[in-house]
């Protein structure tokens, strides 16, 4: 029995190649929160966290359709829109999973804000790609009008507005959070924190923050929050069973138990999808080398076999 720190990528809340209409989402979230379930009837305390790349994806198209009629709202506003909203699904969806496994709890999502450094490199370096691909005529006049820097990607044919991914720095709610939490609380709290990877402030005088267009990685906040709730397995929930070396290749190898030292050196030798699969793995090496004892790279219906070292990838201290 331990503490783990669920988080859910893309896949456990929206399937792929589906409308991303409300009540598919509820249902995909449905099968995730009866996973989760699982865990804590096992005995687990549960914090979960989550990505929100297709919602704000879906909020920067809302936006655009509506441009002549309503004011944009800016990428923090949206990051806090989608921790609403997710956070809000499974608030709902894990508290019937829980009632029908029979271990209620309260399940609560916090508006969580991560700070970054405003000399963090990827400021004057945007390289995430959010939203939808443009055609060269629609790319021209967001660029020099709204003065967005994009990317062309060749194999779609298209532009993609790119923004900064900063380095998550801390948690700000992180320190109260603990402090109010009582002793024993996993019998009676499921956290949901740090959505999106938090929305993104920079410190301006102590104590006084301000978002900025930006997007943080959620797995890379996910290990903040691991090592910052003394978590003792970080499960990273994607949408493959784990993570291969010669991923795609005809050698390809899905890994199983590997030791931290091991994982380092395939990701050096570039094994994993750069903003993909590599922030997976350096978030499990980071909250390893803070003392964590197990990092778990799985999908949904793997996890509870995972925990019990069946399945899946587990990266475990040298
Ligand atoms: P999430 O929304 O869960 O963060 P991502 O798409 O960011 O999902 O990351 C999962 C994807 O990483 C997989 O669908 C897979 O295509 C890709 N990937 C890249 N490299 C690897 C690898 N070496 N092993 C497994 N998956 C990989
Ligand atoms: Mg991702």
């Amino acid at each position: 029995m331990g503490r783990v720190l669920v988080a859910l990528g893309g896949n456990a809340l929206q399937r792929a190649g589906g409308h991303g209409t409300w009540p598919e989402q509820v249902a995909q979230m449905r099968l995730t929160a009866a996973v989760l379930a699982t865990l804590v009837a096992d005995g687990e305390e549960l914090i979960v966290t989550h990505g929100n790349g297709p919602q704000v994806g879906t909020l920067l198209r809302q936006n655009e359709l509506a441009e002549h009629e309503l004011p944009p709202r800016p990428m923090d506003v949206l990051g806090a829109e989608t921790q609403g909203q997710i956070g809000y699904l499974i608030e709902q969806e894990l508290t019937a999973a829980l009632v029908r496994a029979k271990v209620p709890r309260t399940v609560l999502a916090l508006v969580s804000r991560t700070v970054v450094s405003r000399r963090d490199r990827a400021f004057q370096h945007p390289d995430k790609p959010v939203g939808r691909y443009y055609s060269e005529a629609e790319a021209r006049p967001l660029r020099k009008r709204q003065g967005w820097e994009m990317v062309y990607d060749g194999a779609r044919g298209g532009w993609r507005r790119v923004v900064p991914s900063p380095e998550p720095v801390r948690w700000i709610e992180g320190e109260v959070l603990r402090k109010l939490l009582p002793r024993g609380w996993g019998a009676h709290i499921v956290p949901v924190v740090t959505g999106g990877g938090g929305v993104p402030v920079i410190e301006k005088t102590k104590g006084v923050y301000e978002g900025v267009e930006a997007v943080i990685d959620k797995d890379r906040t996910a290990s903040l929050v691991a090592i910052s709730m003394d978590a003792d397995t970080l499960a990273i929930l994607t949408d493959v069973p784990a993570a291969a070396i010669g991923f795609g290749k005809p050698w390809e190898k899905w890994l199983g138990e590997v030791r931290a030292s091991e994982m380092e050196s395939y990701l050096r030798r570039g094994e994993f999808g750069e903003g993909s699969m590599a922030p997976k793995v350096q978030a499990s090496l980071t909250f390893l080398r803070s003392g964590g004892r197990r990092a778990i790279i799985t999908d949904p219906p793997s996890l509870s076999r995972a925990m019990r070292n069946e399945t899946g990838t587990r990266i475990v201290a040298d």
